[in-house]
């Protein structure tokens, strides 16, 4: 079976329409596949390097028809009842526990995903349903205590249409990481993915109305960022943004959304700092390290990709990363022992080597992996750890987004925690140690949104997620979430026997 034929059949139990991929990808809008109308997007296979589907981008006009629909699909979708909308989202959970399986292989075959690492991020997305299903008849507003003759109080409504643009690193993670609080809240939803993984999307779309959501509640465009992502930004029915993605794509999600007066929020990069000081369980802190920054190829925006070692034990901890890391199983993503595949596409690839590179040009020394000379087949980097760096150099400041940990020594515990904010991100962290006071005090001082003690990269959905800095600003996940997908109105209302006497309000007293 060749990849394009397996990706045909993953694509079948979705799409049952779909006899041929190459021809049929298009954006799926009010129920349907609706075909693009702009330039051919190429699907890459990561593993191999070659073509693997074709489809053409959305375009203006089919972001326009899926504003439309999204407007429509709204309309129904708030008229229901808080627990109908829960009752719904359990269904799609359901639903898509219902096809783990094949959610996993088409993520695998599209971004290049080891399979079991698919498996675990499409159950989060049913959890992800569960737990706002249990939001959406939990949503009030308040009654405010206010000094004149009124009753005031606030309600928490749905925004209406929301466009949501997410990247490639984790697509049907990052799908129900937004799709499923904008849906608790009564929004309907224009989800642009990146053009390269787009696929596992327009699963997650079909299988919720098969379970039940009313058509054009949730639209996916398939197509490029700058044309039919800016499309949908300029669409009067959108009324906020949420975009995931890079901190230069961010900016320019921004400034699109600042001239079209739409708030946004922004989950970004990051470059940040694991700290393992010398009372540390090292074998944890060892294992830590590991899933901080090879897990998923380093492809993660909390990645631990500055490792601050406590010189005491720096050479010990690096001698067992270097093992760890030449232990694990780097192949096909569909191999079920794989436990790091390749890079998403070949620009992020020629990235990741050139930051290997870079580093050791400005004097890191490879502890073990790649020393960035590409590799024939498939966009494949071996774990690797670029030691006895400095936190001025490239590889300790701009995100690498590859299998690749700079790791750098310090003498104190101030300098560990200046090293750590001495950055332009500020997404996450870790601490490593025995010592309870000193665990506080650093994921006190350090500038991060999420951070562990003698832990790393342990998120759920229930708690709040988001960064400062380089890495954007707004919360997803939790009740944070719900609040960036409502806005609050205020209600007035008289209560006085009599009108007042003359304009405006009587005073309190
Ligand atoms: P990217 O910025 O290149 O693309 C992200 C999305 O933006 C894609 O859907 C793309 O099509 C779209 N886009 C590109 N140009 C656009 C434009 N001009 N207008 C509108 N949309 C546009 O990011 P990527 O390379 O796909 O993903 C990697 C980045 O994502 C990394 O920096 C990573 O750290 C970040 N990320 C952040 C989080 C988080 O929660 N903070 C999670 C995952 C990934």
């Amino acid at each position: 079976e060749t990849r394009p034929q397996a990706l045909a059949a993953a694509l079948r139990p979705f799409f049952p329409e779909m006899a041929d991929p190459g021809s049929c990808i298009g954006s799926w809008v009010d129920g349907r596949i609706v075909p693009g109308t702009g330039e051919p997007v190429r699907l890459v296979d990561p593993s191999t390097g070659l073509a693997l589907a074709e489809y053409p981008d959305a375009g203006p006009e089919v972001a326009a028809f899926a504003a439309r629909a999204a407007t429509a699909g709204q309309a129904r979708w708030a008229a229901l009842t808080g627990a109908a909308r829960g009752r719904v989202m359990q269904e799609i959970a359901r639903a898509i526990r219902a096809e783990i399986e094949p959610l996993a292989r088409l993520e695998a075959l599209n971004a290049g995903k080891p399979i079991r690492d698919c498996r675990v991020e499409a159950t989060k997305v049913a959890e992800m349903f569960e737990y706002y299903a249990g939001w959406a008849d939990k949503l009030h507003g308040e009654v405010i205590p206010v000094p004149t003759s009124h009753l005031n109080y606030t309600r928490r409504e749905p925004l209406g249409v929301v466009l949501q643009i997410t990247p490639w690193n984790a697509p049907v993670f990052t799908c129900g990481w937004q799709l499923a609080p904008a849906l608790a809240a009564g929004n309907a939803v224009l989800l642009k993915p990146s053009e390269l993984t787009p696929l596992t999307s327009l699963a997650v779309a079909a299988l919720a109305e098969r379970a039940g959501l009313p058509a054009g509640v949730v639209n996916v465009l398939a197509g490029y960022g700058h044309t039919t992502g800016q499309a949908a930004l300029a669409e009067r029915a959108v009324a906020k943004v949420v975009f995931v993605g890079s901190p230069a794509t961010g900016a320019r999600i921004a400034e699109a959304a600042a001239r079209h007066l739409k708030p946004c929020v922004l989950e970004l990069g990051g470059k940040s700092a694991n700290i393992v000081f010398a009372d540390a369980d090292l074998e944890r802190a060892c294992l830590g390290a590991q899933a901080a920054i090879f897990a998923g190829a380093g492809q993660s925006c909390v990645a631990g990709s500055r490792l601050l070692v406590e010189r005491p034990v720096h050479d010990r901890l690096i001698a067992m990363l270097a093992a760890g890391a030449e232990r694990l199983r780097v192949g096909d993503p569909l191999d079920p022992q794989t436990e790091v595949g390749p890079i998403n596409n070949a620009a992020q690839y020629r990235h990741v080597l050139a930051m290997i590179r870079g580093g050791l040009d400005q004097g890191a020394r490879l502890a073990a992996g790649s020393d960035g000379t590409p590799e024939a087949g498939g966009y494949y980097v071996r774990p690797t750890i670029l030691a006895q760096a400095t936190n001025a150099m490239d590889c300790a400041q701009t995100e690498i987004f590859g299998p690749v940990v700079t790791v750098i020594p310090f003498d104190t515990e101030e300098e560990a925690v200046a090293i750590a904010n001495d950055s332009a991100f500020g997404l996450a962290g870790a601490v490593w140690t025995r010592d309870v006071g000193r665990a506080h005090r650093v994921a006190a001082a350090v500038r991060a949104g999420t951070f562990w003690i003698n832990a790393y990269k342990t998120i759920h959905v229930a708690s709040p997620f988001g960064g400062s800095g380089r890495s954007g600003y707004g919360r997803s996940s939790g009740l944070e979430a719900l609040h960036e997908y409502t806005q609050v109105k205020s209600v007035w209302v008289e209560t006085a026997a009599a009108p007042a006497a003359s304009f405006g309000y009587a005073p309190g007293v």
